[in-house]
């Protein structure tokens, strides 16, 4: 850290958010918001709290709002339905009002303890603080090859080493401006918060056991995520494609110099097999190929829609809890990000709230 004696002379201070998305998390919730607020208190970390309740369906919000009842440092909003880990992350960063922003799962896997080691940190001048994963926890062998193979194709889009990286993150209010400044509406924060580069530091975390209730994952949500990842990180894919479309117009040629040699010779042409199987061969890419640019197509059609990346139907704040507040129930859709992203090196500040926000 030699060449940040200029920061660390003068250490930084302020706010810590803390995000916490939490989907049918009603098991953990309470915990959760009792462990965070003791370790920060004991600490001495000014901090606060958000939740964001992505759509769930038991008692998560009640949690929430009992919660911020009894704490006024902890907030919450409630979507108007599911729309995913990275939706709720970015909610909550788009909520977040400190000079830092931690991110972290809602079921404790994520160690609280490491949110001091983490603010210390950035207090020092790590504008990015990344929790990584030491082992992975316990995972099936078929998981972790396709956990392995998926970081490898998104390690190489970003050029930095994904496979032990994580959620856990605690960024400072820049890198928070610069994220929520993209006009991306898919966003994958994993990778993003790496992308836009500044002063990082990697934290080595052990991956706890889940506290309560069950993972949020299905096979088939995670392929989807997958997918979702790589499409909208890199176009390999697509070029994938076209060198499988080369590769085939070469082999295509060879046949049929051989074809025409054997015509010539005035041997017959072998059987019917070889045309059988390349004909397969060559449907079977075509509609591989196809389905590869369809995703890119499908992604391209959502990011035009322009729908708001989630909808807030509810906060604390308008809750019971916070009676004097007005515009209870007020449906407000995230931040349409207006795209005026860094002047002069350093990044603008992206609006409170979006144009659809009451
Ligand atoms: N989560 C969410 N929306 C979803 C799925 C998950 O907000 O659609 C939250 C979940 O409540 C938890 C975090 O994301 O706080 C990580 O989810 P989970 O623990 O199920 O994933 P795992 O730890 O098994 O990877
Ligand atoms: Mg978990």
């Amino acid at each position: 850290m030699r060449e940040n004696s200029a920061t660390t002379a003068k250490q930084r201070s302020g706010l810590l958010s803390v995000v916490l998305p939490a989907y049918n998390e009603e098991a953990t919730l309470f915990k959760t918001a009792k462990v965070i607020p003791s370790i920060l208190d004991a600490a001495g970390i000014p901090f606060e709290i958000v939740f964001v309740s992505d759509g769930s369906k038991d008692g998560t919000w009640d949690e929430i709002c009992a919660a911020a009842a009894g704490d006024p440092r902890i907030r919450g909003v409630r979507f108007s339905r599911n729309f995913g880990k990275e939706a709720a992350v970015f909610a909550g960063l788009a909520q977040a009002k400190g000079e830092c922003t931690a991110v972290m799962d809602c079921d404790l896997q994520h160690p609280p303890e490491k949110l001091i080691e983490m603010y210390r940190l950035w207090q020092q001048g790590y504008d990015v603080v990344e929790g990584v994963k030491k082992d992975r926890g316990r995972e099936s062998a078929l998981h972790s090859f396709a956990a392995k193979a998926f970081y490898k194709i998104i390690s190489s889009a970003t050029g930095i080493d994904m496979s032990n990286a994580s959620d856990f993150k605690l960024l400072d209010r820049n890198v928070v401006n610069a994220l929520l400044n993209m006009n991306e509406k898919h966003a994958f924060f994993r990778a993003l918060s790496s992308w836009v580069g500044f002063r990082t530091i990697a934290v080595p975390f052990e991956v706890h056991e889940r506290e309560a209730g069950s993972s949020k994952w299905s096979t088939k949500s995670l392929i989807r995520y997958a997918v979702f990842n790589i499409t909208s990180f890199t176009t390999l894919p697509m070029q994938i494609v076209t060198w499988l479309g080369i590769i085939m117009f070469i082999l295509m040629i060879l046949q049929g110099i051989d074809s025409l040699r054997s015509y010539i010779l005035g041997r017959s042409v072998p059987g019917a097999t070889t045309i059988i199987l390349l004909l397969l061969f060559i449907g079977s890419i075509v509609m591989m190929s196809l389905g590869v640019i369809g995703y890119y197509i499908a992604r391209i059609y959502e990011e035009v829609l322009g729908r708001p990346r989630y909808i807030i139907a509810q906060r604390t704040e308008n809750t019971a809890a916070g009676a004097a507040a007005a515009g209870h129930d007020t449906a407000s859709a995230g931040p349409a990000v207006s795209g005026n992203s860094a002047a002069g090196g350093k990044t603008a500040a992206p609006k409170e709230r979006s144009p659809y926000e009451n």
